[in-house]
């Protein structure tokens, strides 16, 4: 992108893989690119949007960022990461419902040295962009200038990230002789999926992006996702036409709840690790790709063509799951 600055913070290009297990079970060719490999402390996708997002809350001379999310978002551990990497402070607004445990993601941030406030869940669904101004101005009393991150940095500069990985996969399907006609991830705060709709609409217009959501539901999601690209056409200054019925929200596959698993999910996750070598996520990736299987056997997606599953990372996830794991694993 011509005059947007960027940091270089990721591992890129990361990997494409085949599956070749469940390619063969379900009579569909299924790839994965491993954004999951994008760092370790930063591990993700998130890192792709924050290579476009903290490069702008630098240039504005930020010295701290603010950002907010679930007790175990892997967004606020790689904001945590990043900003310690580049000498920057960072202070989390993390939305628990009781005192949570130091695991998982939560550990890492405070490893990582991050400020954090505790939010309820009513708080977080209603004011959080207000209470991340107030920490704000309560800095900038202090003579530190802060810089706000929204959740997941899904707005129009964290679409980029994504955007620019379209030119990426490019690059691969020439370098592997294989196309993709179908590009699948998880959604959950919008910017990958928006990222990559927009980018394929740019770049690459045969192809179809599928977002699997594990949380609100499909309108929800066209509507920001929406949101977020318009405000990526016009910081970019184009003229592009963004409409929702172009996009694929497939719901259904949220489960009991965001961050809340199933069994059934679970153990879905485990055959894959097992026929595969592959270990996704519990909150994210385990949903979408499991959703992405459903829907296949059932005959309710055709015609996909080539599949790219985007392994959006967040493999910390995993360990706050560990007694309802072992648990599926002893059954
Ligand atoms: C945040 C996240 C997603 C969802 O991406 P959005 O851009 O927020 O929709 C998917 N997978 C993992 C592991 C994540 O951390």
């Amino acid at each position: 992108m011509g005059d947007l600055k960027k940091l270089n913070l990721a591992n890129l290009p990361t990997p494409i893989q085949k599956l070749t297990h469940i390619s063969k079970e379900l009579g569909v060719d299924i790839y994965i690119k491993r954004d999951d490999l994008t760092g370790g402390e930063t591990s993700g996708n998130k890192i792709r949007k924050l290579e476009y997002t903290v490069a702008k809350a630098m240039d504005e001379g930020a010295q701290l960022l603010i950002t907010c999310g679930g007790i175990q978002s892997n967004h606020c551990r790689a904001t945590a990461a990043v900003a310690a990497k580049l000498g920057l402070r960072s202070h989390l607004v993390l939305r628990i419902d009781e005192e949570p445990p130091v695991e998982g993601n939560y550990l890492l941030d405070k490893i990582l040295g991050a400020e954090i406030t505790f939010i309820s869940r009513a708080d977080y669904s209603k004011r959080r962009a207000e209470i991340m101004q107030n920490i704000k101005e309560e800095y900038e009393k202090q003579g530190i200038k802060a810089y706000v991150i929204p959740e997941g940095a899904s707005d129009g500069i964290g679409n980029i990230g994504y955007l620019e990985s379209v030119k990426e996969i490019k690059k691969q399907e020439e370098e592997l002789g294989i196309s993709f006609q179908t590009i699948v991830c998880a959604v959950g705060s919008g910017s990958t999926y928006g990222g990559l709709f927009l980018g394929t609409k740019l770049y690459d217009p045969e192809k179809t992006v599928l977002g699997f959501n594990v949380c609100d539901d499909e309108q929800y999601f066209l509507d920001v996702c929406t949101r977020i690209c318009r405000e990526t056409v016009e910081l970019l200054g184009k003229n592009i036409e963004i409409k929702p019925e172009d996009m694929h929200i497939v719901d259904g596959h949220k489960g009991i709840g965001y961050a809340i698993s199933t069994d059934e999910e679970l153990a879905f996750l485990i055959k894959l690790a097992r026929e595969e070598g592959l270990i996704l996520d519990p909150v994210y990736t385990g949903k979408a790709f499991y959703g992405l299987y459903q829907e296949i056997k059932e005959g309710k997606l055709k015609d996909l063509g080539n599949v790219l599953f985007i392994h959006t990372g967040g493999v910390f996830g995993l360990f706050p799951k560990q007694e309802q794991l072992a648990k599926v694993l002893e059954a």
